[in-house]
């Protein structure tokens, strides 16, 4: 059995530097509540890690930022790396919250490019439902419009002088063929393709795997990044993949009699989870028992 460590994996910028802001703003303001503004990261072990700082969490899937923002009235406010429309800040300022901007450099670009040019045109912006990335871009004005899918070409009106992007952490194929068809539709449109480089480079390492007969991708079951890297391997001929959280999610029938294992992770999953379930399959592959740990180890940032 060969386990294959797939690189680059794991940890992305911009969630190093959301995780160093909230360590800092926490460190800064230690007589103050100190709330996060949805999670972090979608990954609930970098979550639990801020809550021992002394970050607070507002969070609720079905509730938007703004609504989200009824739960906060004092202290600090810190927006994620997914970024917040420009109606969730004002509302901030007014209340008088101090904020803290951890939103990731390339999601800025993303809303410049939208808000420069929603001044004179129409926006197809390529997005998940309900994600707080699209949520903030889709609310920089009423010219953004949502698609999650070909078929929702079709429920979109008159537009004119038109821009498609998309969020920055979807596939690159899907989004690709999503592109494709908005272009069948209106083939003058201009194009900006927003997917991150470590989004990219993730996939794409991926997309290179060779004679594989199991990915896992270690990540959270809500991050949408690692579900992606998922479909991306059997959308490039892996025949089995799977998402498990830590190595305690690994069982035996699921490793058993496979020649080559590649292992790869989310830009929100802590590259130490990732590296215990690469030792355990390597101790594994080595002739060793499948005995799982008791726990993943302690400290996950
Ligand atoms: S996945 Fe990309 S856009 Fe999202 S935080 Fe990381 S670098 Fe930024």
């Amino acid at each position: 059995m060969e386990i294959i460590s797939v690189k680059p994996r794991g940890y992305c910028q911009g969630v190093v530097r959301a995780i160093m802001i909230a360590r800092e703003t926490a460190a800064k303001h230690p007589d103050e509540k100190v709330t996060m503004l949805g999670m972090i990261v979608h990954n609930r072990f970098v979550v639990e890690e801020c809550r021992k700082m002394g970050i607070r969490f507002v969070e609720d899937p079905k509730k938007s930022r703004l609504e989200l923002l009824d739960e906060i009235d004092e202290g600090v406010v810190i927006f994620t790396a997914h970024g917040v429309s420009d109606a969730v800040r004002a509302k901030a300022e007014e209340k008088g919250l101090t904020v803290v901007d951890a939103t990731c450099p390339d999601v800025i670009s993303t809303h410049t490019i939208v808000r420069d040019h929603s001044k004179h045109g129409d926006v197809i912006y390529i997005g998940k439902q309900n994600h707080p990335e699209s949520e903030g871009t889709v609310g920089l004005s009423p010219r953004v419009h949502l698609i999650t899918k070909k078929e929702d070409i079709d429920t979109l009106g008159e537009l004119h002088d038109i821009l498609i992007t998309n969020q920055t952490t979807l596939s690159l194929i899907d989004t690709q063929e999503i592109i494709d068809a908005c272009l069948q539709r209106w083939p003058d449109a201009a194009v900006a393709r927003e997917i991150c480089n470590a989004t990219r480079i993730r996939q794409e390492a991926v997309m290179n795997l060779q004679d594989t007969d199991l990915l896992i991708v270690v990540g959270d079951p809500r991050s949408n990044n690692s579900n992606q890297l998922r479909q991306i391997g059997l959308k490039a001929g892996i025949p089995e993949t799977c998402l498990i959280e830590s190595v305690l999610d690994l069982n035996e029938d699921m490793i058993r009699n496979k020649n080559r294992i590649a292992v790869t992770s989310g830009s929100s999953t802590p590259n130490s989870l990732t590296r215990q379930v690469i030792s355990f399959l390597e101790e594994y592959a080595a002739g060793g028992k499948f005995n799982l740990p008791e726990e993943v180890i302690s400290s996950v940032l």
